[in-house]
């Protein structure tokens, strides 16, 4: 089997920490449906980011956002966990997850049964209008997709937009306070799904290792910061995750 020795190796990480945690991507979303933004067949391909997902452009105007939203967002309906996710889950559930820290905005983890998901870049099922503050789900806001774009608040204000972080918005502070609280605590950390290149949140497997932390990777493709990890598959969540699971839970 490949990566035999690398998976032997992370059974006894994980079966040997206290504090592990798991800091994720779009990648781990990708085997439910969800493309990812970059990599072989990302969204980026298709769209230009400055356009579809920045704050100046969505400002400008929201069609930009909502269009690309009627195409991408529409794949978050009817989604199941991946079987990286629900390995994830299970992880926690046999004590030996401390929490996700996790770039998506697809809720997947909750649904996969992590109860601690530290989400850094927000979600996108709750949306507001910016205008009145009024609150609306993805179902509503869809079905008002479906007679004008962009969609219209009933304050008829036109700037619906999700909880998600956009390019040029701060990430919100809570949430990365206390994941990287988590990354200095941990001594192992699953980096799963990423290509690392959005900051601030690829700082931390950084903080974690400055910290003495434990790094593993599992990503299709490399990434900038490969160097920094103790070992690295470069195949998909599925293909390590559950069965590292099954074995960790066979000797616990
Ligand atoms: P990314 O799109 O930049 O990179 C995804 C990485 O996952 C790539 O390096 C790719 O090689 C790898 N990958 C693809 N399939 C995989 C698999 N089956 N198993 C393991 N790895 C796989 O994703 P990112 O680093 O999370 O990018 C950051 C931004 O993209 C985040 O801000 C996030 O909010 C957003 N995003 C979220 C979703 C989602 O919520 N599902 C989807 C797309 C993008
Ligand atoms: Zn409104």
């Amino acid at each position: 089997m490949v990566y035999q020795q690398e998976m032997k190796r992370l059974v006894e990480l994980i079966t040997s920490s206290n504090t592990i945690v798991a800091f994720t991507g779009a990648g781990i979303s990708a085997e439910s449906g969800i493309p990812t933004f970059r990599g072989k067949g990302g969204v980026w391909e298709k769209y230009d980011p400055e356009k579809v997902a920045s704050i100046w452009s969505f400002l400008e105007n929201p069609a930009n956002y909502w269009e690309f939203a009627r195409d991408f967002e529409a794949r978050f309906f009817n989604v199941e966990p991946s079987p990286g996710h629900l390995a994830l889950g299970e992880l926690e559930k046999i004590g030996r997850l401390e929490a996700v820290i996790t770039q998506n905005v697809d809720g997947l983890h909750q649904k996969a049964g992590n109860t601690r998901v530290i989400e850094l870049h927000g979600n996108t099922a709750v949306i507001r209008c910016l205008d009145c503050g009024k609150e609306y789900t993805r179902e509503d806001v869809f079905e008002r997709l479906e007679i004008e774009l962009p969609p219209r608040c009933d304050c008829g204000g036109n700037k619906l937009k999700p909880d998600a972080v956009f390019f040029g918005e701060p990430l919100p502070e809570k949430p990365l306070s206390e994941a990287m609280d988590l990354a200095r605590k941990s001594d192992l950390m699953l980096v799963v799904g990423t290509s690392l290149v959005v900051y601030p949140a690829a700082e931390i497997p950084l903080i974690a290792r400055s910290h003495g932390c434990h790094l593993v990777l599992i990503n299709l493709e490399q990434t900038p910061v490969d160097d920094i990890f103790d070992i690295k598959f470069y195949t998909r969540a599925s293909e390590v995750l559950p069965s590292v699971v099954e074995e960790v839970r066979g000797i616990l």
